[in-house]
């Protein structure tokens, strides 16, 4: 079957064949692959030369984000039939750790982990994949269009989490019991920034204002790009920092008042450390992005210290998500396209068929989203 991903020695992306895989083990599924999503992770490796293949192997197939199909079931699984639609998570724990053990490889310990179609691992990028039942998702009729986008929703699902369980410290972040950081109505009275509006960031901004955040929204993209149109539908305030400095995109978000929570979701490494400025007394900065080579800047360190002890500040990074923040964002992800009609499909900006990878790899479009590789077609 064709499979997509890198090969070893070998620069850019390329296709090869591999055998069908088949169950071997009575809780293993076959998955019949629709489609695979690309994002940043994926461009990253490519350019970057990131080549993280398995000993042994001279290829892996690259996608790490995906909805399918159960084609067949070992004998052993009970959660899953053939025609379910599911989708699968990315990490496989080192069987090492307490984290990896009880289902929380997200938080790996050893580091030993593996990830389909990014460490060692293949991804999705082809027509089936056999995986353990326990990795796999079940994803609901209504949301399989939308699917494909459960996993970048749950990094962000993860990342505020994070938020909220941090913050729980605080119950008294405003003068309302019932808006604390634990409870249903935890944005009320709260104000996000959120930094790069890419498909993390546009996430990120409906989770928060599904929770009534007041956010604000910063890119380097114009006022008529369809991210700042997205991120505006969902009632979120855009600032361009297209022509700003990192120091006075710092100035004009301090001025926006106090920002409980900064939600970094860029990797643009120097604008995200200039932004813990931004931090007020007891607010909480997340980081998802990874920025990529290096980047050295002057600091003034006895400043950042002072402020970070003064004001009990929280500076806090967040990757990988586990199976509990998939089915977190698969609850959400229905809410999200009701609450904010069309937002979710609007994502989806390019549309490839998986033997026009190179040219979904090679794209380059100011008004990108998010590509989304057709593998096979939905009836
Ligand atoms: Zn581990
Ligand atoms: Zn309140």
């Amino acid at each position: 079957m064709l499979a997509v991903g890198m090969a070893r020695g070998k620069p850019g992306v390329h296709a090869f064949e591999l055998p069908m895989p088949e169950i071997k083990q009575p809780d293993e599924v076959l998955v019949r692959v629709k489609e695979v999503g690309l994002d940043g992770t994926d461009f990253n490796m490519l350019r970057y030369g990131l080549q993280d293949i398995a000993e042994g192997r001279n290829e892996m197939v690259m996608g790490h984000e995906m909805v399918g199909v159960v084609e067949a079931t070992g004998s052993g699984v009970k959660s899953l039939s053939p025609g379910d639609s599911v989708t699968m998570t990315v990490r496989r724990g080192c069987g090492q750790c307490q984290p990896c053990l009880h289902n929380q490889s997200d938080m790996c310990m050893t580091g030993l982990y593996t990830e389909r179609g990014i460490h060692k691992l293949d991804g999705f990028l082809t027509r089936f994949s056999v995986e353990q039942e326990q990795y796999i998702v079940k994803v609901p009729p209504q949301l399989v269009k939308f699917a494909v986008l459960t996993e970048p929703l749950s990094i962000v699902e993860k990342g505020i989490e994070q938020i909220r369980i941090i913050q729980s410290r605080l119950p008294w972040a405003c003068a309302h019991p019932e808006h604390t950081f634990l409870s249903e109505n935890w944005g009320m009275c709260k104000r996000a920034l959120v930094v790069g509006a890419g498909p993390l960031g546009l996430l990120a901004t409906a989770l928060l204002r599904l929770a009534e955040v007041n956010t604000y929204v910063t890119d380097i993209v114009p006022e008529d790009s369809p991210k700042v149109h997205l991120a505006k539908h969902m009632a979120a305030n855009y600032i361009d920092a297209s022509s700003k400095t990192p120091k006075e995109l710092v100035e004009l978000s301090c001025a926006l008042g106090n920002l409980d929570i900064i939600f970094e979701a860029s990797g643009a490494a120097a604008t995200a450390v200039a932004l813990i400025n931004c931090m007020v007394r007891s607010s909480i900065y997340v980081m998802t992005g990874i920025p990529r080579g290096d980047l050295v800047i002057q600091v003034d360190a006895a400043q950042l210290v002072r402020q970070m002890v003064r004001f009990n500040q929280v500076l806090v990074g967040s990757v990988n998500s586990n199976r509990s923040h998939f089915e977190m964002a698969l609850r959400d992800m229905g809410k999200i396209d009701s609450r904010f009609n069309g937002m979710l499909k609007e994502m989806f900006t390019h549309r490839f068929r998986l033997e026009d990878y190179k040219q979904a790899f090679a794209l380059s479009d100011p008004k990108h989203i998010k590509t989304v590789i057709e593998v096979e077609p939905w009836n």
